[in-house]
């Protein structure tokens, strides 16, 4: 196997770059590849980390999960990119420098007849998701979240319909289930189907992949900016698992940090409660941790303290981050949180 200069041999693990423009000033942006091949064919397992370049925490577990499959028996390949937005990396950002667009929204786009061309990060995610796209049994999507965030892994909305049939979406959809499951940290559904088409989610990486019937999911390591060890090391030991699932490695693993976020009903993103009034949030509550509809979940104050609203949540569910920075504006998002989901997560395509 060989994706740019990294060229795969059985049994041992091989790195290059993938160039995937050039940049003004002569040198070329490079992508790094790590290939581990195993002495047995199998399937081929690809993670990438840190495509929001201020999320270093998918970049370090990859090295260290390479490190630990490295002298393993593995049957099958796993192709990692530590760093899929080198140039958010670099600058400690979210978006790409080159004109500062999200490069997670770029996958999967067909290209029309437009007047206008494609950006140089929407070339940059073809050129990536053409490599991806032709090999990939699954692929896994390591992010994080806000500062102050409780790990968890986001599950895809699936849709079928024009393109392909309910049975296979159905395979498709519990293959994934399966897949987080094995990975270990609490899966939680997108955002409900609306809210997915809003953002565009189904141009993620993860989006794309699912829309062309490959196994996806996004991880949330926990927060931005900094490496929190102990995701970092269930991040491992999740993506270990994931080769067991798949039979790629005999035994599975076990780590030393549970994160569970024990639910009745399947739970969905929401962004809830915002903001009412402009101020201070003095929260209430934090990551992890269960509310019930009609609670306070933070005080909006003034610059000296005093309390201007106290903010009640509508919904009962776990707060799965804080949004960061405590002066908000009007209608200004507070929490991430898991709610109970009323909708299925596949669903009829009708675009
Ligand atoms: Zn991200």
């Amino acid at each position: 196997m060989k994706v740019g200069t990294a060229e795969s041999e059985p049994g041992k693990v091989s790195t290059g770059y993938l160039s995937v423009t050039d940049l003004p000033t002569g040198q070329s942006e490079r992508i790094p590849v790590v290939i581990v091949e195993g002495d047995e064919s199998g399937p081929t397992v690809w993670v990438t980390g840190t495509i929001h370049g201020d999320e270093p925490t998918g970049m370090e577990a990859i090295h260290e999960f390479v490190a630990r499959i490295r002298d393993e028996s593995l049957r099958g390949t796993v192709v990692c990119i530590p760093v899929m937005n080198p140039s958010g990396l670099r600058t400690n950002a979210r978006t790409s420098y080159y004109h500062g667009d999200d490069p997670n929204r770029y996958f999967g786009i067909e290209r029309g007849d437009g007047e206008t061309p494609p950006s140089v990060q929407q070339l940059i995610c073809e050129r990536l998701y053409a490599e991806i796209s032709t090999s990939a049994d699954v692929v896994i999507s390591l992010h994080t979240s806000w500062v102050a965030t409780y790990p968890y892994t986001i599950l895809p909305r699936v849709s079928y319909g024009s393109n392909r049939e309910k049975a296979d979406t159905v395979e498709l959809r519990d293959r994934i289930i399966e897949l987080t499951d094995a990975f270990g940290l609490p899966a939680i559904n997108q955002f409900s189907h609306e809210e997915t088409e809003r953002r565009s989610l189904e141009h993620t990486l993860t989006g794309a992949a699912v829309a062309d019937g490959i196994p996806a999911f996004t991880p949330e390591l926990g927060g931005r900016f900094v490496v929190e060890q102990d995701i970092c090391e269930a991040a491992v030991v999740g993506l270990y698992n994931v080769l067991h699932a798949f039979g790629m490695v005999t035994e599975p693993a076990s780590s030393s940090m549970e994160f569970e976020l024990p639910a009745e009903t399947d739970l969905k993103r929401l962004v809830h409660p915002h903001a009412d009034t402009a101020g201070l949030v003095h929260y209430n509550v934090q990551e992890g941790e269960w509310v019930q509809s009609g609670q306070v979940v933070a005080a909006i104050v003034t610059p000296h303290g005093g309390t201007k609203t106290r903010v009640n949540t509508d919904h009962s569910g776990y707060v799965l981050s804080r949004y960061e920075g405590i002066a908000v504006y009007e209608n200004d998002p507070l929490l991430d949180m898991a709610v109970p989901d009323d909708e299925p997560l596949l669903r009829e395509y009708r675009g």
